[in-house]
């Protein structure tokens, strides 16, 4: 039986090219981050027992969120370029060498187990392997004035995929001898094998195996992801909070300074308990009491995020994905407006949707009624969200 790891090169920066500040392959597509996504077709779908992540130091509370739950190796640091990020992957498996090791990038989260089956057998047999699709556009050359230089000959070209499969001894030695000789600048380990003088076989890759990498990109997935999801309904929320001395309150994960606090057994955060029975509400699934008894000593205190990530868990868990929130919270103090932003980021990184998915709005009640006197907060909300058929 052939042992096989795999190394999920996910070090790269890559905050341009998708647009916004996170590193594309912590992003949600198709409702789940990209990386989590690349995990699972590896750890549950390919049934790879070992696979190490490499991630940039920096990024250590996103490895976290997007890995949950699922048994990778602990993450190793990566390094300025792709090549000093495999290597990495590869000395953290050297403990225990692997007969054959696969390079994956995180950036290919639709590699299917058909894919990682061929490039496992194709390694076994060959030593060092590449999954790559034929060229069916014309390609041609340009020169320096945007002319047109040359036709090539498409048949003999081919477009590369990962995962790559290489005997893991003979991918090791080839990756300290480029380092040892100060070349760090291959882009891919084919490449470097083919410069260490390895024979690389070429097997079928799959047209559905895209590498993610446009604004484009990520909404066309998400679009495509959505359309599957045929089974859109609404739940809505409602709770409230007494205020009661202290000197903030908590809403939607967010602390804002005020002249009391909202009295509960957790930290009263009106605003994600209402989103939490929001979703449960769509899921036709209890509330927040029933799943979280107020009798229950272990929720003094605690953060809110845990209920309303439950919920989204057991939407997750029927193949579901949250559409849209909208939050309603009514007071006469204090102004939400200034925190509106804050508080739409941290729900939507909650939910791991993106933030124009996310709506908060605050009005007063014209100090008509409790919240009119100052007496507490109400918070009302709506989730939209898409179940399969
Ligand atoms: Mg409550």
């Amino acid at each position: 039986m052939t042992d096989v790891a795999a190394v999920v090169v996910a070090a790269g920066r890559g905050t341009r090219a998708a647009g916004g500040s996170v590193p594309k392959q912590f992003r949600p597509i198709g409702g789940e981050t990209m990386l989590r996504r690349t995990l699972l077709t590896l750890v549950q779908d390919a049934k790879l027992a070992r696979v190490q992540p490499v991630i940039h130091p920096d990024d250590h509370g996103y490895f976290q969120s997007a890995a949950a739950g699922i048994p990778t190796l602990p993450p190793v640091h990566g390094g300025a370029t792709r090549q000093i990020s495999v290597r990495a992957g590869l000395e953290a498996l050297s403990d225990t060498p692997p007969d054959v090791v696969l390079v994956h990038d995180a950036a290919r989260p639709f590699a299917s187990a058909a894919l990682i089956a061929r490039a496992v057998k194709a390694a076994a047999e060959c030593g060092a392997a590449i999954p790559a699709l034929p060229v069916t556009d014309t390609v041609k050359t340009v020169d320096a004035e945007g002319h047109v230089d040359k036709t090539l000959d498409r048949s003999i070209l081919r477009l590369v995929q990962t995962p790559q499969a290489f005997d893991y001894a003979a991918l090791l030695a080839a990756h300290r001898t480029a380092a040892a000789q100060g070349r760090d600048d291959f882009t891919d380990d084919a490449a470097l094998a083919e410069w260490a003088g390895m024979k690389v076989a070429v097997f079928a890759g799959e047209p559905g195996n895209i590498k993610v990498t446009t604004a484009d990109d990520f909404a066309r997935i998400d679009a495509e992801a959505f359309a599957r999801l045929g089974d859109v309904r609404t739940g809505s929320g409602i709770d409230v909070h007494a205020f009661a001395p202290g000197d903030h309150v908590t809403l939607g994960g967010i602390r804002i300074g005020h002249t009391h606090a909202l009295t509960g057994h957790s930290d009263a955060d009106v605003a994600l308990h209402a989103l939490t029975d929001a979703v449960l509400g769509a899921l036709a699934d209890g509330d927040i009491g029933a799943h979280f008894p107020p009798s229950d000593p272990q929720w003094k205190g605690a953060s809110s995020d845990r209920f309303f990530l439950f919920a989204l868990d057991r939407l997750k868990a029927r193949g579901g994905r949250v559409a849209h929130l909208d939050l309603n919270i009514v007071c006469e103090a204090p102004k939400i407006g200034p925190h509106r932003d804050a508080m739409r980021d941290n729900i939507a990184r909650l939910a791991g949707i993106s933030v124009d998915r996310v709506a908060v709005k605050a009005t007063t009640s014209e100090r008509l009624g409790f919240t009119g006197r100052g007496e507490g907060i109400v918070a009302y909300a709506t989730a939209t969200v898409r179940l399969p058929l």
